[in-house]
Formats: structure tokens, C-alpha cells, sequence
């Protein structure tokens, strides 16, 4: 039997074919536990389970309220066991135990208890306005889609399946979650503890791990799903709407950034200082939105690198179980690689980084320095480089100068992403001017990173398609039917439409 089973049909089960795999600590390269790896066998059973929940169970003709209570009670079921669900998340994705405790599980425990809010507050029916046939009464139903896979990336685990699970129960619908193969405790573990619980009817959660070419490919491609959401690269958020383009499911897009800081001249330095350092190197900038281009004006551009390297110089890297790490290790080999190969790219573009640019040195014993990356801040860096167009998803930085509030607008926008931004200034007029023209889902202004459940967060461009969270993020999981009334029952006068076929009807 695998340490972490799938969640298929009520059940907590091995996949099909019995197969297994490893899971790793990144910072010690310690294996941690056996998952069990389903398949696309695994992953077809749970869509027609689900099918069989949806079409004929309980769950979508329960009561908003009755739902809403349903997730209050998976919220508190996380907030009872958030030390063992932090400490796992924080193991096996090598965020910092501070980010987990703080962020990760309270985070995904607020976003059940807001999208409980709106199964309780959001209308299921809506009147509309008649202006065209003045005898009829028409109005709108809001209904739950069906089944909705949600496939989730390594970067935030919990959160991310949060934000497809809450949203999708919430409105009525059944979830199935497949979560990335670097990251899967914390999904099956609660699958686990909703299951102990006995909190949800058969099916209307499934939890499978396994690999995105089998299971990744049959949540969004089966024809029995009725919507896809997805959270992961802009390169896979390609397929998975070609793969759901065969049956014309809607699909939520959460891709990849690129991000523009920018810092107008009259920012308060020590202020806009943390905010850069803050949004780029937050979770060893493997955060989708981290605003890993800096544009800072050339006023105060010196001054302002100056204080970036002597500041990103102190951010302590160590083991992520201690609380007092700032930075743990990357999530795998392959992200170091990754920043060490764009690091190569960067040197050969721009030259010699002012900070950083390798793996680190001093590393506390019993800490596989391969798994680390140094903060790392290059400067002068045009905006048409690779370095500052390409997702690096790893704690590197570009700083861009520019001379006018125009420029940066116009440097911020020259990028394939539009995912979220932040203006530094000390004039609040001036920074909404500025983040009003920027073309991106999110403006932090004298802040970054600030997500929260009740305020849309999604993408621009080729960042994504479609909102999360807010209201916007639970109506995406309903559809809409108009209902139009004639209230005459009888009476061929009434209906003066049917004369444009023929009077004789
Ligand atoms: P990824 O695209 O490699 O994988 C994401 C998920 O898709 C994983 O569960 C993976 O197993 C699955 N998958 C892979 N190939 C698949 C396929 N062919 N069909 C179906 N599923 C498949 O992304 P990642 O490396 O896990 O995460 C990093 C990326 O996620 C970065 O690009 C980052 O910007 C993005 N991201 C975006 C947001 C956002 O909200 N916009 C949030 C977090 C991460």
C-alpha cells in the first residue's frame, strides 16, 4: 500500500496498476514517502464516478446554505490540522515552514470559508430586465456546470488546489484534482482527512496523483468533463485548451509572468527597496506573478541598486523547517539548473551580476547545496534580453532603467505575459495613472503579492484566460439559463410573433 493513496469514488485506493512513486525533502534529497501513481485507468473511473455524482447524487441539489456549511466545515478541518499539513507542504515543495504556516494553510483555509460566502449570498436567480416583448417575464438561472478537473502546478500546492476545489463544490459542481507529481501530499492528505470525516458525498471529491501526459491529458480532454481549470505553464495551458477545444469545455487559465515592478522617482527608496525584493524573491521566486522585472527610474536608479544588493545580501538561505529562513531550496534539481542556465544566458546578454548568480556557499550542514540558488540581481538590463522576456521561475532578477512614466508604462507592456505589476510611489495619483495603463490582471501600488480570496487574480495576454477567486472566480463555475415566461396560457393573440412564419398557425 502507497504512504499517500488516490481518492477515487469514496474510496482511498492504489492506482490500477499498483504503481508507486517517490517523493523528495529537495534540501536533504531525502525521500519522504510513496505516492501512489494513478493513470489514465484512474483518472476515467473518477470521471464517470463523478458523472454518476453529478447527474444523479446529492450534492448539486443541496441548498447554497447546506453547501456553504459543507465547506466551512473543510475549512476548519484544515485550520484543526494546519502544523501537520504545513509541515508536510513545506517538506515536500521546499517552501519555508514560515510561508506555509503562514500563507499556504490559512490561505487555502480562507478561500473555502469566502467561496462559502458565496454559495450563501450569490443569487441562483436572477430577473432580467424586459425591453422587447413587454408581456413576457424573463429571468436568468444559475446552475452549477458539472464535472470540473483542476490540474495544479508545484509552486503553491495547497493554495492552488484551494482555488479549483472551493469554487467548483461551492457552485454545486464535483472536483477532481490532480496535483503535480513534485507535490502531492498535502492534496491526497486532505483527501484523506475529508474522507475520515465522511464530510462529502462518494465522488464529489477526487484527489489523483500521477503524471500530466496520462492523467493531465484525460481530465482535460474526456468527454465527460464539463470544465477544465488549470494553473501551470504557459507552454502546457496551450494544450490543455487544445485538449479541451475536442468537446468545447470552458477553460480557466492560470499561465505564466513576467512581471514589471515599477518604482517612479518619488518612491520612498527603503520602502520600494523591500517591495522589489519582496515580489522577486518571495519563495525563491518560483511565484507566477513575482515581479521579477524591476523598472526604476534613472533618478534615484543608482541609489536604488545600491540598496538592492546590500539588502538581497542579507536574505538568510537555509533549511525550510526553520522558521527563520527566509529562503529554502528550490523545488528541485531542475529549477537550479533552470536558474543556472539563465544565469550562463544573463552574463553573456548583460554581463556580471551585481549579486548572486550561482549556488550558494555556507549552506548549514546537512543541506544539499545543489538544491539552493542564490538571490541574484542583474542590472542595465535591456528589456528585449531573453533574461527579461522569458519566465525564469527561479530568484533572479532584472533591473531596467527608464526615464518617464511613459516609458515604463511602455517597457511593462512589452512582454507576451500580463499576469500582475506593482508601482512604488509616493504619489497615489500618479501610481493609478500608471497601473490604469498597464496591461495586467493585477496592480500592486506601494505593495506586491498581495492575493486574497475575495479579489479576482488571473491573466492578461498569454498569462491566462478567465478570473479566480472574487465573485468572478465563482460565477466562472456556473451557467446561465434565461427562462422566458409568456404568462397568457391561451389565446393566439397573444402571441403576434407566430405571424412571422405564417397568420394561418
Ligand atoms: P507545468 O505546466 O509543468 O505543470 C502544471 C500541471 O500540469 C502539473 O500538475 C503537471 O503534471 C500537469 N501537466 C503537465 N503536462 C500536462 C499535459 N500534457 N496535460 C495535462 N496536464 C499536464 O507547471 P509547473 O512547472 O508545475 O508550475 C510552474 C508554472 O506554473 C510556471 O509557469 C508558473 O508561472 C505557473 N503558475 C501560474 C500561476 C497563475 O496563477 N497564473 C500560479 C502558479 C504557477
Amino acid at each position: 500500500m502507497a504512504d499517500y493513496q488516490l481518492l477515487i469514488d469514496g474510496e482511498l485506493c492504489d492506482s490500477a496498476s499498483g504503481q508507486t512513486f517517490e517523493t523528495y525533502n529537495p534540501a536533504k534529497n531525502e525521500k519522504i514517502a510513496e505516492i501512489a501513481k494513478g493513470g489514465t485507468e484512474d483518472a476515467v473511473r473518477a470521471i464517470e464516478a463523478a458523472r454518476k455524482a453529478f447527474d444523479e447524487g446529492p450534492w448539486p441539489k443541496l441548498s447554497g446554505s447546506e453547501r456553504a456549511e459543507k465547506l466551512r466545515a473543510i475549512a476548519q478541518l484544515i485550520n484543526d490540522n494546519a502544523n501537520e499539513l504545513a509541515e508536510l507542504e513545506s517538506l515536500d515543495s521546499g517552501g519555508t515552514i514560515r510561508k506555509s504556516q503562514l500563507a499556504d494553510i490559512p490561505g487555502a483555509a480562507q478561500a473555502f470559508t469566502w467561496f462559502a460566502q458565496m454559495a450563501e449570498e450569490r443569487p441562483d436567480k436572477a430577473d432580467l430586465p424586459v425591453a422587447v416583448f413587454p408581456q413576457s417575464t424573463n429571468y436568468a438561472l444559475y446552475e452549477p456546470l458539472g464535472v470540473c478537473t483542476g490540474i495544479i502546478p508545484w509552486n503553491f500546492p495547497f493554495i492552488m488546489l484551494s482555488w479549483k476545489i472551493a469554487p467548483a463544490l461551492a457552485a454545486g459542481n464535483v472536483s477532481i484534482i490532480k496535483p503535480a507529481t513534485y507535490t502531492s501530499i498535502t492534496a491526497l492528505k486532505l483527501a484523506q482527512l475529508i474522507t475520515e470525516a465522511d464530510l462529502l458525498p462518494p465522488a464529489v471529491l477526487q484527489v489523483i496523483a500521477g503524471p500530466g501526459s496520462t492523467v493531465g491529458e484525460e481530465l482535460a480532454a474526456n468527454p465527460l468533463v464539463d470544465k477544465v481549470a488549470f494553473t501551470g505553464s504557459t507552454e502546457v495551458g496551450r494544450r490543455i485548451m487544445q485538449l479541451a477545444s475536442g468537446t468545447v469545455k470552458p477553460v480557466t487559465l492560470e499561465l505564466g509572468g513576467k512581471s514589471a515592478n515599477i518604482v517612479l522617482d518619488d518612491a520612498d527608496l527603503d520602502q520600494a527597496s523591500a517591495a522589489v525584493l519582496w515580489g522577486t524573491f518571495f519563495h525563491g521566486g518560483q511565484v507566477c506573478e513575482s515581479g521579477t522585472r524591476a523598472l526604476v527610474d534613472k533618478k534615484i536608479y543608482d541609489e536604488l541598486v545600491g540598496i538592492l544588493a546590500d539588502k538581497a545580501g542579507k536574505i538568510q538561505l537555509g533549511d525550510q523547517m526553520d522558521f527563520m529562513t527566509d529562503i529554502g531550496p528550490l523545488v528541485n534539481r531542475i529549477q537550479v539548473e533552470t536558474a543556472e542556465r539563465y544565469c550562463a544566458l544573463g552574463r553573456e546578454e548583460v554581463g556580471e551580476p551585481i549579486c548572486g548568480g550561482g549556488r550558494p556557499e555556507g549552506l548549514p550542514e546537512g543541506l544539499d547545496v545543489n538544491a539552493y540558488f542564490q538571490p541574484t540581481i542583474f542590472t542595465d538590463v535591456p528589456n528585449s534580453s531573453k533574461i527579461a522576456q522569458e519566465e525564469i521561475f527561479g530568484p533572479v532578477l532584472c533591473v531596467i532603467p527608464f526615464s518617464s512614466d511613459d516609458e515604463a508604462v511602455a517597457i511593462a507592456n512589452d512582454s507576451i505575459y500580463g499576469l500582475a505589476g506593482g508601482v512604488q510611489s509616493s504619489n497615489l495619483e500618479r501610481a493609478e495613472a500608471v497601473a490604469a495603463k498597464m496591461r495586467t490582471g493585477t496592480v500592486w501600488i506601494n505593495d506586491y503579492h498581495m492575493i486574497s480570496p475575495d479579489r479576482p487574480f488571473g491573466g492578461y495576454k498569454q498569462s491566462g484566460i478567465g478570473r479566480e477567486l472574487g465573485t468572478f472566480g465563482y460565477d466562472v463555475y456556473r451557467q446561465v439559463k434565461h427562462v422566458h415566461v409568456n404568462p397568457e396560457t391561451s389565446g393566439r393573440d397573444n402571441h403576434i410573433q407566430y405571424s412571422a412564419l405564417s397568420s394561418n398557425i
